[in-house]
């Protein structure tokens, strides 16, 4: 998270942040490069063991809707909490999940069983679509961590509280669900249930 893995020649000087340099033949290196220390590195002969408590990766070939329906189905957790749970879906942080809810056109606040399976295929490909689009503009460039790429030119809603919503014209309104969360519904399910 808001780090680099850089391959490099192993003669540069170290950068500020550089955590751990593994050198390699012919003179190349690559360094971990994490300011904010939210990394870890384990040495280890069972990866497994490691990555037991993670969830399925998003672009899995076996993750399909229906799987990904049950899984929000054994849950009863509101959707943008859940979708940030490593031990749900690996990998997805806060800009994805905005930006994925927006694009299945689900509100952060609805409970994860009261999803439809059409819902549950949606908030699939949405995840896809935005991890996709990240990718495809090297991530977002949002201070002096997240620099580099350009998918904050792509943002839907995050960061755009205030701003009318691409898809209905409505105002976006930011709320506060565990983390800051930004949503254009202005309906709140989270009383439905
Ligand atoms: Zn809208």
């Amino acid at each position: 998270m808001s780090g680099d893995l850089r391959v490099e020649s192993a003669d540069l000087p170290p950068q500020p942040h550089d955590r751990i340099l593994f050198p390699f033949q012919y003179g190349s290196r690559m360094a971990f490069n994490d300011p904010r220390k939210f990394g870890r590195v384990w040495l280890t002969k069972d990866p497994a063991g490691v990555l037991a408590g993670l969830g399925p990766e998003p672009f899995d070939a076996h993750l399909g809707a229906g799987e990904f329906y049950q899984r929000l189905h054994a849950s009863r957790r509101q959707l943008k909490p859940l979708l940030l749970d490593q031990s749900f879906l690996a990998g997805v942080g806060n800009i994805y999940a905005d930006e994925a809810l927006h694009r299945a056109r689900l509100h952060p606040l609805r409970r994860s069983h009261t999803l439809a399976l059409e819902e549950a295929a949606a908030l699939l490909a949405g995840v896809r679509a935005v991890l996709e689009a990240g990718i495809a503009a090297n991530g977002a460039s949002l201070d002096w961590v997240y620099r580099g790429g350009n998918f904050q030119n792509q943002f839907r809603v995050h960061l755009r509280a205030g701003e009318p919503c691409y898809n209905c014209g409505t105002l976006i309104v930011r709320q506060v669900v565990g983390q800051r969360s930004t949503v254009c519904q202005p309906a709140d399910p989270s009383q439905e249930v």
